[in-house]
């Protein structure tokens, strides 16, 4: 039987910084310890529904206890007292039918074939695994960059990230065992994944829920900088711009790695850097799971909207991102706010240095996501709880 609590108790000398460092609360380090203390109590706390669900408290505990990992656990245990707020069913994986499903229906057609393409489950032993985020963004794929590599996701075969950062560990720990034996089923023994939340969860979350996942994970970003560093990507124009990068959350359990690696890989390309106040580990999150301690869906909204607006304060020509979920989220926030710099993943940027003409969707594509998440918004009573069915 898996404990929830992941927090090391016994390491922690209730210092308060987490709290204190944390970019959302910042909060006095004597308030800090006092409020820490009422967390470790199982007391009510501001924490819980101020609390962005960001990760970075983790990279601030000079004891490694894991602080993080105490809030989702308070979390889960409020949601056993008093289920989960119904607005939140339409937004989580395998809840269908859901945002997820309802979005698939109106892809291009272009994009509607490539989602079906990947969504075949057959036995391959090295796989490109594009998550949702990359599903909801499928046009990414339509590069000479990905020649050669065999796509395989699906909705099924979601990581399931949004229930860990919201803290429904049970459900977490179904999904882990549901995806260890589909993957060893599938024979996989390498994986190459464009999102960091999914990379977290393989490596270091659900082993935790006791899964064992028998294949390699490599984040996109290490997989461009292989190609790029042995000249098999080699770029025919020089970006020649000035680039604000937005760290997604996921990248905070991987300490400096990926904060540099894509810093490096732009800069490789021509790209001049530019930090938004919040970056690295301070890195606020980009509003997709603002929900988790308020449930409030106008929190996401906000959280959203100022992320955005730190980005165009920077006056970068281009905001880059690495993660499909923040891509969509900020792009919300660009609509909400007319706001003036465009936002690009990564891999975009990679192909226009590749000299290609990347379809760029993305406004689009958060616009009927907005829209879905409008309709969706009128139907449900805010009071009105659930519990998830088992996920097997
Ligand atoms: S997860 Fe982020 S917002 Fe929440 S307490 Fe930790 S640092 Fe603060
Ligand atoms: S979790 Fe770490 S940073 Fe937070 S109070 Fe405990 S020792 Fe200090």
């Amino acid at each position: 039987m898996v404990s929830y609590n992941f927090f090391d108790r016994a390491s922690c000398d209730l210092c308060g910084l987490c709290l204190n460092q944390c970019p959302v609360l910042e909060m006095p380090i004597d308030k800090a310890k006092i409020e820490f203390k009422k967390l470790v109590d199982g007391q009510e706390t501001e924490v819980l529904t101020k609390c962005t669900s960001c990760m970075s408290c983790n990279n601030f505990c000079p004891s490694n206890s894991r602080p993080y990992e105490l809030i989702l656990y308070r979390w889960y245990e409020r949601y056993k007292e008093k289920g989960l707020p119904l607005a939140a069913k339409f937004f989580l994986p395998y809840q269908f039918p859901n945002f997820g499903s309802a979005l698939l229906e109106q892809l291009p057609q272009d994009e509607n074939k490539t989602v079906k393409s990947w969504a075949k489950l057959e036995k391959h032993e090295e796989i490109f695994y594009p998550g949702c985020n990359m599903i909801f963004l499928s046009y990414l794929s339509f590069s000479k960059i990905f020649e050669g590599l065999t796509f395989m996701g699906s909705l099924e075969l979601c990581c399931g990230e949004p229930w860990y950062r919201i803290g429904v560990l049970e459900i977490s720990e179904q999904i882990a065992k549901k995806l260890e034996k589909q993957f060893r089923e599938l024979g996989v023994k390498k994986m190459i994944i464009p999102c960091l939340a999914g990379c977290n969860m393989y490596k270091n979350v659900y082993p935790r829920f006791g899964a064992t996942f028998n294949f390699e994970v490599i984040p996109v970003l290490d997989w461009l900088w292989e190609k790029l560093e042995q000249g098999k990507l080699k770029a025919k124009i020089k970006l020649n711009r000035t680039v604000t990068i937005h760290d997604n959350c996921q990248s905070k359990p991987f300490g400096n790695k990926y904060y540099d690696l894509s810093r490096k890989i732009l800069q490789t390309l021509g790209a001049n850097i530019v930090e938004m106040e919040h970056n690295r580990d301070k890195a606020l999150c980009c509003g997709m799971a603002a929900f988790a301690g308020s449930h409030s869906v106008d929190d996401i909204l906000n959280a959203a909207v100022r992320r955005y607006k730190e980005a165009e304060n920077t006056g970068a020509s281009a905001l880059a991102l690495y993660c499909g979920g923040c891509q969509w989220v900020l792009s919300i926030a660009k609509i909400l706010t007319q706001g003036k710099t465009p936002i690009f993943h990564i891999l975009e940027l990679v192909q226009l240095a590749m000299g290609e003409k990347p379809p760029h969707r993305n406004i689009e594509r958060a616009q009927k996501i907005f829209d879905l998440a409008m309709q969706e918004a009128v139907k449900v009573d805010p009071q009105q709880r659930f519990w998830p069915q088992k996920i097997e």
